[in-house]
């Protein structure tokens, strides 16, 4: 059977499903990248699945080596892709450069290096129609809009599109965005809340509340629960709207006594210092409470922490905040306890200023000092002392608060911020507030 009676083009164009080596930070890791690289891109792959094979072809493709495709889709995951992308896309590209994904927000480090952008969600038919040209509200195109001056929304998610996998299966979302909104959180004020969700209980990774520490289910830390604080006490915590007293925490680790499972709990705890309000020498209120509880609980129980330092994300009640420039790694490093039944272990993945600084200026990029690349994009920046970045960065006004954010030009529409809670954020950060 000919491929015009399958309803197939002799004339289908190339679209790659494009992956990075990124060799600057394997190489930093000590990681070996490879095509497998991919294949956590459980978004990419769906939204591969969907492209129109009638009338393209798809195969994955080193984003390098991309020279011949007609068209090259990047998910953008993390901050490490903006260095990624101007890295690896060739400068002698013909292809059209289709990004997207959960980082594809503040694009103007990257729009030299990129042709089309597309904001929040592209679920359903949106693929086909942006491979063919149309515009869309939550789509950015440097053909119509080089400077990136226009006004966006971002796409609201559609758990009800049929999801298949291009490699393997996609695990169907229950829900998407968070109805907490804490308030340093680009995640839930970036996305829309959408659940399809008909468990009433607590389900790790599928559903709201995935990581409130309260609702963490101590059944699933038989093979490793994942929850979050996010702040070192109650004052911070309340400062961020995400509002769990000490003693929550102690009743919820005395809940573990009613646990099935009698072997050694573990759980990684997410927790966020370097607030602009926080200085080094702080007390995580966490390791009081297993203190606290040890004694009183007969279950084994290990918690990991995982720290990270606050990053000031568009889109957020804090998106207006000076970051923090002080270093709390080695402070971190003095909340590990070891009681009877509970022991508490600092990661070795703390976040440092370094990166952390580096995200909060991609995210607030203005189009400004267009030789960051040059000067940090080098292997000189991983090398040099912190405090020699640190000027630079000082110098650039990355440590005061800003009066406007650049990515203003983007509406998260009704998922985006409560105009309350944004000043009352706004009167804490400048002190006028009080924390509840
Ligand atoms: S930090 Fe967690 S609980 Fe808070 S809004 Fe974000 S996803 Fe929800």
């Amino acid at each position: 059977m000919c491929t015009e009676m399958l309803g197939v083009s002799e004339n289908r164009r190339l679209v790659g499903i494009g992956y990075f080596k990124n060799p600057l930070f394997s190489e930093r890791d000590g990681r070996v990248e490879n095509d497998a690289y991919m294949q956590p891109y459980s978004g990419l792959r769906d939204v591969a699945a969907r492209i129109d094979r009638r009338s393209y072809s798809v195969k994955p493709i080193y984003v390098g080596a991309a020279t011949e495709t007609d068209y090259l889709l990047i998910s953008m995951i993390s901050f490490y892709d903006f260095y990624n992308l101007r890295d690896e896309v060739p400068a002698n590209r013909s292809c059209q450069v289709i990004v997207g994904g959960p980082a594809c927000h503040n694009i103007r480090s990257v729009i030299d290096h990129i042709d089309v952008a597309v904001f929040g969600r592209c679920d359903g038919n949106a693929i086909n129609r942006i491979l063919s040209g149309e515009r869309m509200p939550n789509v950015w195109r440097k053909s119509d809009d080089p400077m990136f001056e226009g006004r966006y929304t971002v796409g609201a998610a559609d758990l009800n599109s049929d999801q298949r996998g291009l490699f393997g299966p996609v695990h169907t979302e229950k829900s998407v965005g968070c109805p907490v909104k804490c308030s340093f959180c680009f995640y839930s004020h970036w996305n829309h809340f959408v659940s399809n969700s008909t468990e009433s209980r607590y389900s790790s990774g599928t559903a709201p509340y995935e990581d409130y520490f309260t609702q963490l289910d101590w059944s699933r830390c038989a093979r490793g629960g994942v929850t979050a604080l996010d702040g070192v006490n109650e004052q911070t915590r309340g400062r961020v709207n995400k509002r769990i007293s000490y003693k929550q925490i102690v009743d919820k680790l005395l809940s573990i006594n009613d646990s099935d499972y009698h072997g050694l709990h573990r759980a990684k705890v997410y927790i966020m210092y370097g607030y602009p309000w926080e200085s080094p020498g702080l007390a995580l209120d966490l390791v009081d409470a297993c203190r606290e509880a040890d004694s009183r609980i007969d279950r084994k129980l290990l918690f990991k922490l995982q720290c990270s330092h606050f990053i000031p994300f568009p889109k957020t009640p804090m998106e207006l905040a000076a970051f923090n420039p002080n270093n709390f790694r080695d402070n971190a490093r003095e909340w590990a306890f070891e009681g009877n039944n509970i022991r508490v272990a600092p990661g070795f993945t703390n976040q440092s200023p370094r990166l952390s600084a580096l995200s909060a200026f991609l995210n607030r990029y203005d189009g400004k000092h267009p030789d960051w690349g040059a000067l940090f994009f080098t292997r000189r920046f991983w090398k040099s002392p912190w405090k020699t970045v640190e000027e630079t960065y000082r110098s650039w006004g990355l440590f005061d608060p800003i009066d406007r954010h650049p990515l203003d030009n983007v509406s998260a529409g009704s998922a985006g911020v409560d105009r309350h809670q944004l000043n009352e954020t706004q009167d804490l950060l400048t002190g006028k507030g009080d924390p509840k």
